[in-house]
């Protein structure tokens, strides 16, 4: 019987529990995993840092080929037609539809968010997350068809690693400037989308000078090594490389509560830091509010997107020149999760990657 991983306890081990396959729902999907992503969320969730109850089925960032479709899918959410063998994304969330947020063009908020199907691996269709050899969608879930010309290691982080910064970035523009705290899997996808954006600088910070070198090939215009440097010489870079005013947009995306302060101390005014890589729970920083409010700073949560991002990122995977195939170097195999985990929980890698 086909597989799927599922936390034991916080910190591991990853146990491959094996369930029966069963008919898709109407309007849904069996896919099948090609691969598979180990993003910072499940490694918070590995840590135990999300209140999220053991056995957990992990993973959510991948890319799939359609195994079974239910009755009535026949088309993907841009029309085109759909096969069974046809590689495809999908968003691994859903949304209501009928809140107040939903209702304003905000699903992204959903105040209900995977309301309705809450889905536990213990019900069928079981195949409920990425890290697994199935996967089974929500009616809510459209699929996108991925262009053949795409490898799947360039697609695997899309649906959560590139969307997310694509969904991130969305009002930057042409000649605007733009700091990236963290040059881990997110922060290297957001230094592409930043270049691609018509950003006139994106500056990259992080402490580890290997991970420099791969935002270098991935659109950073400037690598600021803040191993060993005060926050204050960090800022004094930022302030060099944007014309001494700071920059306009800030992406947190290391996942720290103190490197927020810092960001805001990067921004220009009417600036704004766009805070995602914090879903870890119950940390927090200190900030002098006055810092916001003299120059009109601004702090956005962003969680989650539009999924018609997922469009337009298979559009950006298809269009640009950068070694996305490079972000995904050794796939682990499913049986070896354990130490697929071990190696990203370590930083070894920009990002985990399994195939079944
Ligand atoms: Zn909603
Ligand atoms: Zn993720």
């Amino acid at each position: 019987m086909p597989k799927l991983a599922l936390l034991t306890a916080y910190g591991g081990p990853i146990e491959l529990a094996e369930f029966p396959l069963t008919t898709p729902a109407p309007g849904t999907a069996a896919l099948k995993l090609r691969m598979a992503g180990i993003c910072g969320s499940d490694l918070h969730i590995f840590r135990g840092e999300l209140p999220l109850p053991c056995p957990f089925a992990m993973g959510h960032e991948m890319v799939c080929e359609i195994a079974e479709l239910g009755d009535g899918l026949t088309t993907d959410a841009t029309g085109q037609p759909l096969k069974v063998g046809d590689r495809v994304v999908t968003p691994y969330f859903w949304t209501c539809g009928q809140c107040h947020a939903c209702a304003r063009g905000r699903s992204y908020a959903c105040q209900n968010l995977m309301a309705g199907e809450f889905r536990t691996q213990a019900r069928p269709p079981h195949f409920v997350a990425a890290h697994g050899e199935y996967y089974y969608t929500t009616r809510r879930q459209p699929l996108y068809k991925v262009p053949e010309d795409l490898a799947d290691e360039a697609v695997a982080p899309l649906n959560c690693a590139l969307a997310q910064v694509l969904f991130a970035l969305r009002d930057v523009r042409l000649g605007d400037t733009v700091v990236i705290q963290g040059a881990g899997g997110l922060g290297i996808n957001a230094a592409a989308v930043a270049r691609t954006a018509g950003a006139a600088e994106v500056i990259v910070i992080d402490k580890i000078s290997e991970r420099l070198d791969v935002a270098a090939d991935f659109g950073a215009t400037r690598c600021i090594n803040a191993d060993g440097i005060s926050t204050a010489q960090v800022t004094e870079q930022v302030h060099k490389y944007t014309g001494g005013i700071g920059a306009d947009w800030v992406l947190e995306v290391v996942g720290v509560p103190n490197v927020i302060p810092d960001g805001v101390g990067f921004l220009n005014n009417g600036g704004t830091l766009l805070e995602v890589g914090n879903v870890g729970m119950g940390r927090t920083f200190e900030l002098d509010p006055s810092r916001l409010v003299y120059g009109n700073k601004s702090v956005r949560g962003v969680m989650l997107y539009d999924p018609v991002t997922l469009a337009i990122g298979l559009s950006f995977l298809q269009r640009t020149s950068f070694p996305f195939t490079r972000l995904m170097p050794k796939p682990f195999h499913l049986t070896d999760v354990n130490a697929a985990f071990a190696s990203a929980d370590a930083g070894l890698v920009p990002r985990g990657a399994l195939v079944p």
